[in-house]
């Protein structure tokens, strides 16, 4: 590591960040501080990030918004790279069967993509207005919300291995399921290409409009969460579970399960990863304890949860 800290400005174009605090990076604004945090500007520099990590053999991990990351609060070894700079998004195509296809970047905000569709009258991604993040974490995750998700437009996507080969998988080499688009390990998404159908305007600008307020409605406003922690069981809203089980407002440190929407954790000011994981085994032994049904993470955790 010691050496790559040295070399590391050499390798990319792009910020490089020693030290950072991954409670910067993430919406539940938790997480220690991480060896390297770098910003690579194009594909080559990210490259050779991967292949410099993967001859030292040193952990690397990908972020997009942060805001389904749950970050540990000690020391985070590796590198922690953020793929923000890849912000292109372009028209590729109209279809002669009235579609768009759009190229777009890891590193542009869902929301631009879910403004860009409702202003150009763009149908297909209204359901996920509200989702926070990136393009490659919304992939990576399989991003829904009101029965969509972000694979119902996906025509394919561009990774990066570990060795900086790049390929470009089919939607119909993809095996997105509930919450994920498995990938081959170790794959980093570089951009996405969609399809959405040409529609009125109007007509679109409602139902993205309609979506959103709905999810304000839904969600705990303007606090820190990383969104749903647990996913749904089959059948089963997870947030019911919760409330049922009679978790609202339970507490571990200054983390707490929201009262508006139980599978919400918020972190009230000075909460930790370990009061996150703390809160998330105390629900699970409720809702387990209740309901006999086992609830899954639908957060992902980077670095150690014990320092
Ligand atoms: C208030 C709030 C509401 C939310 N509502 C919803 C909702 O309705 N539906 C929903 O599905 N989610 C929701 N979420 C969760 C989250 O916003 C989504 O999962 C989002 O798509 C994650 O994107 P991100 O860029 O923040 O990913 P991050 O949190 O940064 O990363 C998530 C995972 O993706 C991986 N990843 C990110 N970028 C890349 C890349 N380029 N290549 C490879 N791997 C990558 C990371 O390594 C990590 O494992 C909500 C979150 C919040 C805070």
């Amino acid at each position: 590591m010691k050496n790559l800290k040295s070399e590391i400005r050499e390798l990319i174009k792009g910020e490089i960040r020693f030290d950072e605090p991954m409670s910067a990076h993430t919406s539940l604004k938790t997480g220690g501080p991480v060896e390297i945090m770098a910003f690579p500007e194009d594909p080559v520099s990210l490259k050779n990030i991967l292949t410099a990590a993967e001859k030292e053999n040193i952990p690397v991990f990908i972020f997009g918004g942060g805001t389904n990351l749950l970050a540990g609060d000690g020391k985070i070894e590796g590198i922690a790279v953020s793929l923000r700079a890849f912000r292109s998004i372009e028209l590729t195509r109209e279809t002669e069967e009235n579609n768009a296809v759009l190229y777009v970047g890891a590193g542009v905000p869902l929301a631009l993509l879910v403004n860009l569709a409702r202003k150009n009258g763009y149908s297909g991604i209204e359901a996920l207005a509200g989702i926070p993040g990136h393009i490659g974490g919304a992939v990576y995750m399989n991003a829904g919300s009101f029965g969509a998700e972000i694979r119902d437009v996906v025509v394919s996507v561009a990774i990066m291995n570990m060795h900086g080969e790049i390929s470009v998988l089919e939607k119909d080499k993809l095996c997105f399921s509930y919450r994920s688009a498995n990938l081959p390990e170790g794959s980093v998404i570089l951009s996405a290409n969609f399809i959405l159908k040409k529609d009125d305007p109007a007509e679109v600008e409602k139902r993205t409009r309609e979506f959103l307020e709905k999810k304000k409605a839904a969600q705990p406003p303007g606090k820190f969460s990383a969104g749903c922690v647990f996913k749904n069981p089959a059948g089963h809203a997870a947030g019911r579970l919760i409330d049922a089980a009679g978790c609202k407002g339970m507490r571990a440190g200054d983390m707490e399960v929201s009262a508006m929407h139980a599978n919400y954790f918020i972190n009230k000011g000075k909460a930790t990863c370990r009061d996150f994981i703390e809160l998330m085994e105390t629900v699970k032994a409720k809702v387990r304890e209740y309901s006999g049904i086992e609830l899954e993470s639908e957060v992902k955790i980077i670095g150690g949860i014990i320092d």
